[in-house]
């Protein structure tokens, strides 16, 4: 990979008409190591959220050896760069040709259930294969009620009484069995999850039987941008958060399992940012190079606020208005598709002009895995860069996006 100082050495440097993506290692490093320091049981990383091999990479040098998986390609790319991981396949709805692979060729022993049918599905494998139920854990999800970017206890999850019955069934076949949620994504309330561990030690009371452990899944926020009106996104930090989780786990009496986390977005948001380039202004909107169909479909989905920099071409001389003068952009994406407008407005100096750069920051999660190949833009460019974005110079240009009326 190429390597400049910031992403504006790079914009001037390259002058690229595509987007392009500044990798922050260092900053993955701390991120991860901060989480792995902070919860008080196993860090399984959420490959969906960013699966490309230098960030699964960075992450196993660090020393992450166990991976939360969903299909056939992650298994591959967890394996690919940490051939001894431990891979937990927690998607509670699953292929049974994927379960059979997950067994036989990737000798994955831990998977999610939210239902009867599911664990039927997992039996038939197992007794075809002859192994023992004993040396497979299943997690039972249960369904959770909370407030989250992406909530998804309408989509997952057994609700208490029906999770009772499954801990049951399953520890009567022989398998080893725990309890697991995922309260869906960037949650918005800190008390989700003590909402989630109190549901969790209900199943446990009412199910009676010997638990292996207890996953409490992803949906640790991260930092985006700040509000401009409220100065702040209402959100404690994950230092406070962990302190309640941990807390919580005792308070509900879970800190005598073994305990895991699925963190995704949390560790991988701020490694990345987008540089793109504005094509055309139009008044107060802005065309950009990018858009929800490529980089920037998670802020478009989850009304994410994130920071940008004005990055103004140097080679324009001549500019009207006033730089210190920031005011609200529509953004329009690259697609020629009417939706691809972007949910939140861009705060930019006035200034702002055609050929211009702007470096969106901490776009590191749910940006690279959700690019398609839409209309045929597909940014594929990484680089690294060294000064972490928040930390780079020229605070005057970092402003933010901001609800925009709606
Ligand atoms: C997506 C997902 C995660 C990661 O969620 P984040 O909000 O990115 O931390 C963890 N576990 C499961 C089961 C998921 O589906």
């Amino acid at each position: 990979m190429t390597s400049f100082r910031t992403a504006r050495d790079m914009a001037l440097t390259l002058r690229p008409d595509e987007s392009v993506y500044c990798f922050r290692r260092s900053v993955l490093e701390k991120d991860a190591k901060s989480f792995m320091e902070s919860f008080p049981g196993k860090t399984a990383y959420a490959v969906k959220t960013n699966g490309e091999p230098f960030v699964l990479k960075t992450l196993a040098d660090l020393g992450i050896d166990c991976f939360d998986v969903a299909s056939p390609a992650e298994f591959a790319a967890a394996r690919a760069v940490a051939p001894s991981a431990e891979l937990l396949y927690m998607h509670p709805v699953k292929a049974q040709s994927d379960i059979r692979l997950a067994l036989e060729t990737y000798g994955i022993r831990t998977m999610a259930v939210d239902h009867e049918d599911e664990v039927a599905k997992i039996v038939r494998i197992v007794r075809a294969l002859d192994m023992d139920p004993e040396t497979i854990t299943l997690f039972v999800r249960i369904a959770t009620k909370g407030h989250a970017a992406y909530e998804l206890s309408k989509k997952f999850g057994a609700a208490p009484g029906h999770a009772v019955e499954l801990v049951q069934r399953i520890h009567g076949i022989g398998f080893k069995v725990g309890l697991c949620f995922h309260v869906g994504s960037q949650i918005e309330d800190p008390d989700t999850y003590e909402r989630a561990l109190a549901s969790a030690a209900w199943v446990r009371s009412r199910a009676g039987v010997e638990l292996a452990g207890l996953d409490v899944g992803g949906g640790f926020p991260a930092v985006y941008g700040v509000d401009r009106r409220t100065m702040g996104n209402g959100m404690p930090a994950l230092t406070d958060i962990m302190a309640r989780l941990r807390q919580d786990i005792v308070e509900w009496g879970f800190d005598d399992l073994p305990l895991v986390a699925e963190p995704g977005r949390v560790i991988s948001a701020h490694c990345l940012s987008l540089v793109v380039r504005v094509l055309l202004k139009k008044g107060r909107r802005l065309y950009i190079n990018d858009g929800i169909w490529a980089s920037l479909s998670d802020s478009w989905t989850g009304k994410i606020t994130l920071p940008a920099r004005h990055v103004p071409d140097p080679a324009r001389r001549r500019r009207t208005g006033d730089p210190k003068n920031i005011v609200p952009f529509r953004v329009c994406g690259a697609t020629c598709d009417s939706v691809d407008i972007l949910s939140r407005p861009f705060w930019l100096p006035e200034t702002v002009d055609t050929g211009d750069w702007i470096e969106i920051g901490h776009i590191g999660a749910y940006s690279m895995a959700l690019r398609t190949r839409f209309n045929g833009f597909y940014p594929d460019k990484v680089v690294d860069v060294e000064v972490p974005f928040d930390e780079d110079g020229a605070a005057e240009s970092l402003v933010s996006l901001e609800t925009m009326g709606s």
